[in-house]
């Protein structure tokens, strides 16, 4: 998209947007905005009425003279009335605008590709358009001053216009006093924005590091292994470089608006002294005079708004626009056939697997057939592709090549929707919810939340009735954050697996969910779910193989490839990897 296509294309949709979400604050400030702007620019034209009628007062005009005044008066008030009353209005907006923009994010969050959140660049822009929205009502801000900035301008144009009518002297003074300030203050606005474009990578570097001051497993990790000092002096580094360019920029700024100041007050001063000189000389009328002298006021002080809101504006607009990137990554492509849940098997067929920016296949033509009702374990070194093949085969991740198929069909043309509904994935990096114990477990299907039979047997299986009891009830609050019982990473991990259990799918997937519980208690658990979920399709992801007795089927994975595949007694028997690693864990079990 070329640039202006962009920025036009991102005005239209934040004006759509504020028409769908605020209408009265979009309208009432466009309208009001307008009507400022004329009573402005009739203020001067007033006041060399008023002046006039008052150098040539009779009793003939004294109602003319009074009407006007009145005018003057509502000129004058007018722009107060507005600020009040849109001030009021948008208070009220602020609350909707708050859950609208924030209903954007979390509709787009929902359709987002979800291999995408790989990728560095998107991660960034879902925080900046958080920001944007959250920190900076990007949006709203940018148009109240765009409008100001329109008003501003028009309020200068149409002073140019006045003065000039009076004559064409003060004219070349006017605009002098108003165009290279402006620019100079629209140049210091777009290096500003370029700077903080450019430094977007050490201004990332900068808050990651600013956020393991802040969190609690680095602040911990940092007090016990003591490199408190190794992290300052990495921040202080990436904050010198940064502030160190910023300094420079603004240095010039300030050097260049200097200059403009001091030419907006030369010609204020050489403006008045021209008006005089023509008023001397009979080319002014003494009432022109005086509207030139409230002309330039509103010259200067138009220009100082207008300078100041273009700025602002341009701060806006770089919101705004971080904004609406983040809608442009990409989203998840739904396929055209509805998802079936599978009668016969899922099958992985030659699949080549890469991240986005990798250097090398995670996944290097991986051949795999998984039964219907089968019990697999995937075991494996760290880094040989057993998470990425979870990813790749619950449809999450797309293949590079290859391909994958629930009963023949390739889940590239199903839509992915239904596909997530029958699959359950507990993945290694599950997300400790500071909800309820209950809201924890029965997340996965809310819709059965009050089911106390299907939550009890949950409980069961993954072992946590008496930390329930301890706990006093399933309703208790988990997470010191809102001041509920925090548990330690096994309790966690038993409470994550009991959600994966409680969703009732066809395909339940864990990946390492056990891997902080000691192997007994995982071997314990592992048995549990197994005997739980008679007749569902599971894949085990483990780097320990004690479960491995249980299962159907065995895949044993090695640098991104299947390297072997079958039941547990024939693979000790050919004693190859499998038989290698069995034989290291087997004084475990
Ligand atoms: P495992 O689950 O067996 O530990 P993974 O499937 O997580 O292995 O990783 C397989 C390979 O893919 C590894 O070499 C790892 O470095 C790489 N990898 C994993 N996640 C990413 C990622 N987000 N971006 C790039 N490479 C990744």
């Amino acid at each position: 998209m070329s640039g202006m296509r962009k920025h036009l294309g991102y005005f239209r949709q934040a004006m759509v947007d504020m028409n769908r979400f605020m209408p009265f604050l979009l309208w009432g400030k466009l309208l009001t905005s307008i009507a400022e702007g004329v009573l402005q620019v009739w203020q001067p034209v007033l006041t060399a009425e008023i002046f006039q009628l008052a150098a040539e007062l009779d009793g003939g005009n004294i109602i003319i003279f009074k009407r006007k005044n009145i005018y003057l008066c509502i000129c004058i008030a007018f722009p107060a009335v507005c600020t009040m009353l849109l001030r009021a209005v948008g208070l009220y907006g602020e609350g909707r605008k708050e859950g609208t923009y924030g209903w954007n994010m979390y509709g787009y969050a929902r359709r987002l590709r979800l291999e995408a959140l790989e990728e560095a660049k998107v991660l960034d822009g879902f925080r900046k358009a958080d920001a944007a929205y959250s920190r900076h009502l990007a949006a709203s801000r940018m148009f109240s001053y765009l409008l100001m900035d329109v008003e501003s301008a028009l309020v200068c144009v149409s002073t140019f216009f006045v003065v000039g009518s009076f004559s064409l002297w003060l004219l070349p003074g006017a605009v002098l006093g108003v165009l290279p300030h402006l620019l100079i203050d629209v140049l210091n606005e777009k290096r500003r924005s370029g700077t903080y474009r450019e430094q977007s990578g050490k201004r990332r570097r900068l808050r990651y590091l600013w956020q393991l001051f802040c969190t609690k497993e680095p602040v911990k990790e940092m007090r016990t292994m003591g490199f408190a000092g190794f992290l300052k002096e990495k921040w202080v580094g990436a904050n010198v470089e940064v502030v160190r360019e910023m300094e420079e920029l603004e240095l010039k700024a300030i050097r260049l608006s200097a200059a403009g100041v001091m030419l907006k007050n030369l010609s204020y001063v050489a403006n008045v002294a021209i008006a005089l000189l023509l008023m001397v000389r009979g080319g002014l009328a003494v009432g022109q005079f005086a509207a030139c002298l409230t002309a330039f006021g509103l010259l200067q002080d138009n220009l100082s708004m207008l300078s100041e809101y273009v700025a602002r504006f341009l701060q806006s607009w770089h919101h705004v626009e971080e904004y609406y990137d983040f809608f442009r990554a990409e989203t998840e492509k739904e396929g055209e056939e509805d998802y079936r849940p599978f009668q016969r098997e899922v099958e992985l067929r030659g699949v080549h697997y890469r991240y986005p920016g990798g250097d090398r296949d995670a996944l290097d033509g991986v051949d795999l057939t998984i039964r219907k009702g089968e019990h697999v374990v995937i075991v494996g070194v760290n880094g040989s592709g057993k998470t990425t093949l979870s990813k790749v085969l619950t449809g999450a991740y797309e293949v590079c090549s290859g391909g994958v198929y629930y009963d023949g069909r390739d889940i590239a043309g199903i839509r992915k929707s239904g596909l997530y509904r029958d699959v359950s994935l507990v993945p290694q990096d599950f997300v400790h919810y500071h909800f309820s114990l209950r809201e924890n477990i029965c997340i996965s299907d809310f819709t059965r939340r009050e089911d106390e039979e299907r939550i009890r047997g949950v409980v069961q299986a993954v072992g946590i009735q008496e930390l329930v009891q301890g706990l006093g009830g399933l309703d208790a609050q988990l997470g010191r954050e809102f001041g509920g019982s925090e548990l330690s990473g096994g309790e966690w991990q038993k409470v994550a697996i009991a959600r994966g259990l409680f969703r009732d799918s066809g395909l339940i997937l864990l990946d390492e969910p056990t891997s902080a519980l000691d192997p007994l208690v995982e071997y314990e658990i592992l048995t549990g779910f197994l005997k739980l979920i008679q007749g569902k399709t599971s894949v085990i992801i483990s780097h320990r193989v004690g479960i491995c007795r249980h299962a159907d089927k065995v895949v044993v994975m090695k640098a991104g490839k299947v390297v072997e595949c079958g039941g547990h007694e024939e693979l000790v028997r050919a004693g190859g990897e499998y038989a290698r690693i069995w034989g290291e864990q087997a004084k475990w079990y």
